[in-house]
């Protein structure tokens, strides 16, 4: 129990650090604001000569002065108020602007084993929904805190002025107050914490069916889909009406002592003994302060909710921004590799799982080899590739690139060097050359991209679309075919020109047109380069200066196509099953 608060105090103090460079703006807001909460018992304070003087004494200067002040006011109260709020938004939302780009600047160097292990769509309600209600903390929560507090400062003092042992009468309710408080702000805090998980939970499944939708509907999974939301909605709602319970129940109460206490100082300002003491305006003035403290009262104890939700998010924030990065310790600067690869007894499990995906692969590459990877699906080549790309840590062994230890490279510098083509494109909703232009590591010219795209023999279906290069491809590419998808892949990698390619070769089946199209700039892309073959495809295999078969995470052989085929084993399995085209196929092999 004890540990919690004082952990929302560090949040608290760690989210005004963000915003302690404006302080001098703050120090205006403050200013604007103690002005505008003395407004409050300014209006109160004009009671009294306004009846005793109006009214009373039919004084006429005071018939003058006090419909002028009235309008000063609220004119001076419109200024101040006005200014606070701008001020506030202005802080607030700077902070929240830079929160965002350090979570986003976060995602994007957040090791690939975060992404393996965190849904998505708490990611994403994070970076939305959790600023959002730190953007309330900050703002809105310090503005009501500050104004209403010297609001009630300024009004309480008044009070006392005019007559003190009512004030004392009326501060009795402080304590008890407080105490409900108390009480109230734990179960916010917990119901906050769950409504964000649940968002979360939203967001995921959402983004899932957005994803997936092609699934969905091919395999008439609407129902399915339909009635798991229908839970999570349902979950989500009753936590809204905790909460709301909470929040609403919180203020009648705090409003109906209030009322009592209102009750009992009329009944014991009236008094005989009591009224000789206190001019009627003096009276009225006091009742006036009174149910000006209400208003602020009620926001102070709802505040309490709203630095809560604040507090629960910016936990869930900070928390990802102290994730450890992607590990960068490597100093090495490689210019450009030649391309000698090397796994060394390299062994590798993924952290959720208990079987290790590699086991003791130990192999080399000389630059400019073309190198196959076969075996059975699940049989751990991806992960070969994911561990040189340094998308993981291997647990034993090392993986060297032209000698060294690739972690010894600067990771921008080792991943430059290498041209990924993975088992599924990912093309971003932008145009084609863009697409295209995207792991060039500097500014290319469109000719360059238009050459690429040749070579890739991309450029045969780009030319048909109206506007060629400069059409855009819809969210992730979905305007394109599979095979025209990859050949945006090689037409990427050709470009990039890296002198190491990791290929992971797509299983989908293409036609054989542009299956030889794809092949044909495969052999194009490979030139010249070390290339790492995760290979699907005969072709493939065939003209590979080296195969190695995979096989539950280890090398259990290597060696040509004919030395592999007449030593049997499971290459021979793999070839009978895996790659025999049908005889009718284009191959000159
Ligand atoms: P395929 O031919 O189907 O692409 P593969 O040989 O590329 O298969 P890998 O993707 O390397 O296979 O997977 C090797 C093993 O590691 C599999 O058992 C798989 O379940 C597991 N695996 C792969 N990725 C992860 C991950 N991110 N987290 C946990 N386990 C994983
Ligand atoms: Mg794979």
């Amino acid at each position: 129990m004890k540990p919690a608060p004082a952990t929302a105090a560090e949040l608290y103090k760690r989210l005004l650090g963000y915003a302690t460079p404006h302080w001098r703006l703050f120090f205006l807001a403050v200013l604007a604001m103690a002005l505008f909460a003395a407004t409050d018992t300014g209006f109160a304070a004009l009671m009294k000569p306004m009846l005793d003087g109006n009214f009373i004494e039919r004084d006429p200067a005071t018939i003058r002065y006090v419909p002028i002040v009235l309008i000063l006011l609220f004119l001076f109260r419109g200024v101040t108020g006005f200014a606070s709020r701008y001020i506030m938004s202005w802080i607030g939302r700077r902070v929240i602007q830079q929160i965002r780009q350090a979570v986003f600047q976060q995602m994007l160097r957040l090791p690939v084993a975060y992404y393996d292990q965190n849904p998505s769509g708490r990611m994403l309600s994070r970076i939305t929904f959790d600023i959002e209600q730190v953007a309330e903390a900050t703002t809105n929560a310090v503005t009501v805190l500050i104004r209403d507090s010297l609001t009630v400062m300024f009004l309480l003092a008044y009070m006392f002025w005019i007559s003190g042992w009512l004030t004392l009468l009326f501060l009795l309710i402080g304590p008890v107050m407080i105490l409900l408080l108390r009480k109230v702000s734990k179960r916010f805090r917990q119901l906050s914490q769950r409504i964000q998980e649940s968002m979360g939970e939203l967001t995921q499944f959402s983004e899932e069916v957005i994803h997936g939708q092609r699934l969905v509907k091919a395999s008439n999974g609407e129902r399915w889909q339909e009635a798991q939301f229908a839970e999570v909605n349902e979950r989500n709602r009753k936590l809204h009406m905790k909460l709301a319970v909470a929040v609403g129940a919180s203020t009648p109460v705090v409003q109906f002592i209030a009322a009592c206490v209102l009750a009992l100082v009329v009944y014991l300002a009236t008094l005989e003994s009591v009224t000789h003491e206190i001019s009627v305006g003096s009276f009225v003035s006091f009742i006036a302060a009174m149910l000006l403290l209400l208003q602020p009262v009620k926001r102070l104890t709802n505040i309490n909710a709203l630095i809560q939700r604040g507090v629960a998010a910016a936990r869930s924030i900070f928390d990802l921004l102290d994730e450890p990065g992607e590990d960068d310790r490597g100093d090495v600067q490689l210019e450009r590799a030649d391309g000698a690869i090397e796994f060394r007894d390299v062994s590798f499990a993924y952290d959720n799982s208990h079987t290790r995906a590699l086991e003791s692969v130990s192999f080399s590459i000389q630059p400019g080899q073309t190198v196959a990877l076969v075996g059975r699906s699940g049989s751990g080549k991806s992960t070969l590739a994911n561990l040189l790309l340094r998308f993981y840590e291997p647990d034993q062994g090392g993986i060297y690139l032209d000698g060294r230890l690739i972690d010894e490279y600067r990771l921008t510098d080792l991943r430059r060097q290498i041209a990924m083509v993975g088992q599924e494109v990912t093309l971003f909703n932008d145009t084609l050359q863009h697409n295209i232009a995207y792991a060039h590591p500097g500014q290319p010219g469109d000719n360059e991209v238009r050459e690429a795209a040749e070579a890739a023999h991309a450029m045969e279906f780009i030319q048909q679309l109206p506007t060629g290069l400069l059409t855009r491809i819809g969210d992730r590419g979905v305007l394109l075919s599979g095979g025209q998808r990859q050949r945006i892949a090689i037409a990427r990698a050709i470009l990039r020109d890296a002198p190491v390619l990791v290929l992971d070769e797509a299983t989908s089946a293409l036609d054989s047109d542009s299956e030889r199209l794809v092949q044909d700039a495969l052999d194009r892309l490979t030139r010249g380069r070390t290339s790492l073959i995760i290979a699907h495809r005969l072709s493939t295999v065939v003209r590979a200066d080296r195969i190695l078969v995979m096989d539950q995470g280890r090398l259990v052989d290597s060696g040509t196509h004919a030395q592999l085929l007449a030593r049997g084993g499971i290459y021979t399995d793999l070839y009978q099953l895996q790659f025999r085209e049908p005889s009718d196929g284009e191959h000159e092999d």
